[in-house]
């Protein structure tokens, strides 16, 4: 086909179906190219998903969204990093922050100068290098500052926001600026009989959408790439086995922390993320370990404020499409893949399904060297996420509880197992093209859950002793001020929405 794209129909409404929708109407829609959004409100959305990770803002950069408009619209609030309760062992926690780690010492990376010094007098834990860690414990926030030479110029953030007001915040802005939403359910897919392409939506009441280019965000049922193009699902069960969720809203409490929490359980683990207006709370879990009833109660029992609604109980399977992109459909958020919300990863990969589709836009027919490079860009993408979150699960020092203990021994993915060897040897971690995690977010959760390398990069031993610690100490005692001055995270998050 070497016709223009001229009509791109996204199926589904959910958080995927706006975000594509409002960057479709930002850099797609030029006064010639239509975009559709069909969506069942008897169908409704998964309606969670409501913590993020720093890219989010360039998200918002580039369409042009204010920050306070978008924080009093969304209940939204910083997010400075992950608090993680009970996985090194019960009773410990971590942060894993967001942010620069301490500085490097000659190009040599900061926590390799902390292997080798952490023992001496004042140096303390590694999480006392981040000043995103030690604002958040405080409940204190700040924006990073531009200045390369302030302590600020470390900081990032994201943001904690409600699924469906930032669906019901974009669904405004795409429809202002053109996009048509039509609501139906869809009960059949028409294929063009010689391209195998996806041609026709047949919606209930004997409706037909037509489309060039079709974007399934239909969500779990995977409507488009799963059943009309039959893309086989790869399961990853096997190495994260929790498969339910069950979710509900609590009353704020105070203080309004920066951070989420996920505190693990011996069945799964159990979230806690702070809005402006309610808590969100879910229990992630192994249904065969766990029964749906006993999640719920036990959901109940750990919220620290008034329960607000129903909770709410979620299937889900964890793994991805082979391809991401098959013929004229690319599928984005649920419809493509999911993996747990351990490091809010799930709304980064939509937004980075759309980037990528915008860089590789098929305007003039679908070459299949655009199809092959999204398809191996997003699997490189969503695999190497995959591996960072199952190294939660499988650095676990929960010993003597049998889901825990079965995660600790299993096979992990070759790419997981030899970052795991590398790093126990000498604190190695390398950053690949793919990867989405920095370094100092691998050693946050490595160091964090009591995986101790057994030496450090002898590189370290190129420097003064004597000056490393020196400057260490500065470092640590000047991220503590500097925080304690910081404003309270509730106070900024109020002046913004106020403004907004
Ligand atoms: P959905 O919200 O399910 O939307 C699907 C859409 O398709 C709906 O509009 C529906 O009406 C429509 N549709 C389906 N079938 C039809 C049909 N036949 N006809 C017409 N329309 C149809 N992500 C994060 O980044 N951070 C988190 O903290 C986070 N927490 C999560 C917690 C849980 C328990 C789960 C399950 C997911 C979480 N996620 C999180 C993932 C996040 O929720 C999703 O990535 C995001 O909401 C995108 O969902 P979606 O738009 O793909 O699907």
């Amino acid at each position: 086909m070497s016709e223009p794209i001229r009509d791109v129909v996204i199926v589904g409404g959910g958080t995927a179906g706006w975000m594509m929708a409002a960057a479709a109407a930002r850099f797609l829609a030029d006064g010639q190219r239509r975009i559709t959004l069909v969506e069942s409100e008897a169908i409704g959305t998964v309606g969670v998903g409501e913590a993020t990770i720093p890219p989010i803002r360039e998200f918002l950069g580039l369409l042009g969204i204010p920050e306070a408009e978008f924080v009093a619209a969304t209940g939204a609030t910083m997010k400075l990093g992950i608090e993680f309760h009970g996985w090194g062992a019960p009773g410990e926690r971590y942060i894993h922050p967001f942010g620069q780690q301490g500085r490097d010492f000659d190009g040599i990376d900061f926590h390799m100068a902390w292997l080798k010094h952490r023992a001496a007098d004042g140096i303390g834990p590694l999480e006392d290098y981040w000043l995103s860690a030690v604002a958040a414990r405080a409940s204190r926030f700040a924006p990073p500052s531009a200045d390369g030479r302030s302590p600020l110029s470390q900081l990032a953030y994201a943001y904690h926001f409600d699924a469906s007001r930032f669906a019901a915040y974009l669904r405004r802005r795409a429809e202002d600026h053109g996009v048509v939403r039509v609501e139906g359910r869809i009960t059949r897919v028409a294929h063009d009989g010689a391209s195998g392409h996806v041609a026709q939506l047949h919606l209930d009441g004997g409706r037909i959408v037509t489309g060039d280019l079709f974007i399934d965000c239909s969500g779990f049922r995977s409507l488009l790439l799963g059943d009309a193009m039959k893309v086989p699902f790869r399961d990853w069960t096997h190495w994260l086995p929790c498969d339910r969720a069950v979710a509900v809203p609590s009353a704020r409490t105070e203080p309004l922390l920066p951070l989420t929490r996920a505190i693990a359980h011996d069945a799964g683990w159990r979230w806690r993320i702070p809005l402006q207006h309610r808590t969100g709370n879910g229990l992630v879990y192994a249904s065969g370990l766990l029964s749906d009833d006993a999640a719920t109660a036990r959901l109940l029992a750990a919220l620290d404020g008034a329960a607000e609604g129903e909770p709410r109980t979620l299937s889900f399977r964890t793994g991805r499409r082979d391809r991401l992109w098959e013929g004229n459909v690319v599928a984005l958020g649920l419809a493509g893949a999911f993996l747990e919300p351990l490091e809010s990863t799930s709304i980064h990969l939509i937004q980075s399904g759309i980037q990528k589709l915008f860089a590789l836009f098929p305007d003039r027919g679908f070459a299949p060297i655009l199809t092959q490079e999204y398809n191996r860009l997003m699997a490189a993408q969503i695999d190497a996420v995959r591996d960072f979150v199952i190294l939660h699960y499988s650095a676990n020092g929960r010993v003597g509880e049998p889901f825990w203990d079965a995660l600790r021994t299993m096979t992990l993915p070759d790419t997981l197992a030899t970052r795991l060897a590398l790093f126990r040897e000498k604190g190695r971690v390398l950053r690949y093209d793919d990867d989405l995690f920095s370094v100092a977010s691998w050693v946050a959760v490595l160091i964090g859950q009591g995986v101790m390398p057994t030496g450090y990069d002898p590189l370290v031993d190129a420097l003064d002793d004597a000056r490393v610690i020196a400057a260490m100490r500065e470092l640590r005692g000047g991220y503590a001020r500097v925080a304690a001055q910081l404003p309270a995270h509730g106070a900024v998050v109020q002046e913004l929405a106020a403004r907004g």
